[in-house]
């Protein structure tokens, strides 16, 4: 397995068992893709011809361009927006203009880039569990894995391991998010009993931040931290 791969999948671990607060391991690693990905197109590689052509070609989703806009390069926005623009306008009056802005409607170009490398993460975790006796570890120490992730962690595991092992597998990665989401439903549960007059002088617990602790064990959190 490449190096480039097991390092920021070994770093994820290690940084989500040791801080529970940051939850899902592969959604750090998407955060730290993603921080690269918006530095390389808002530095050097943003004049680059062959990246524009692709920039131009693909634009942003929302989530990108808003994360774009709150850093300091604006100009440097703002020249790929007029290029962009520029290839809208010929693309939606050329021939098949319709399916044409319908694609560019659904590509980013950053989105692009970080699933090329995201894909491949869960299955070098996967290898990485497979030959490494501390990783394995790791991954019983996660505090859980999001369900987009839990899933797509355990398909990669199907695909790579053999039946034995996938079972051992399998079984480690359910056990820590059903330990996650039995405490999940309690603070939930508790969450809606403190709107009943006979708990609101009860302490509120871990439960105050539950509804947001539940969305982001559901759907993960891609929130980028600025
Ligand atoms: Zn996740
Ligand atoms: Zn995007």
């Amino acid at each position: 397995m490449e190096k480039i791969y097991t390092i920021p999948v070994n770093e994820a671990f290690d940084a989500c068992a040791e801080d529970k607060e940051k939850g899902c391991p592969f959604c750090e690693m998407y955060r730290c893709l993603e921080k690269k990905e918006l530095e390389i197109i808002l530095g050097a590689s943003m004049m680059e011809p062959d990246i524009r052509i692709k920039t131009n070609e693909m634009g942003f989703c929302n989530k990108h361009f808003t994360m774009m806009l709150k850093r300091k390069n604006r100009l440097g926005l703002a020249l790929m927006l007029e290029s962009h623009l520029d290839h809208l306008k010929k693309e939606a009056s050329g021939v098949n203009g319709l399916k044409k802005i319908g694609k560019i409607n659904d590509s980013c170009y950053v989105c692009s880039r970080i699933n090329n490398n995201f894909d491949k993460m869960f299955e070098t975790a996967v290898w990485l569990y497979d030959k490494d006796k501390a990783f394995e570890e790791k991954t019983r120490n996660q505090s859980y894995f999001c369900m987009h992730h839990y899933h797509k962690f355990l398909t990669a595991g199907k695909g790579v391991l053999n039946k034995r092992k996938y079972a051992d597998f399998e079984a480690l990665v359910q056990k820590v998010n059903a330990d996650y989401l039995e405490t999940l439903q309690a603070d939930v549960s508790w969450f809606c009993k403190k709107f009943d007059y006979r708990f609101k002088d009860e302490p509120w617990g871990n439960s105050k931040d539950s509804p947001e602790r539940a969305i982001k064990f559901l759907t993960g959190s891609n929130e980028a931290e600025e």
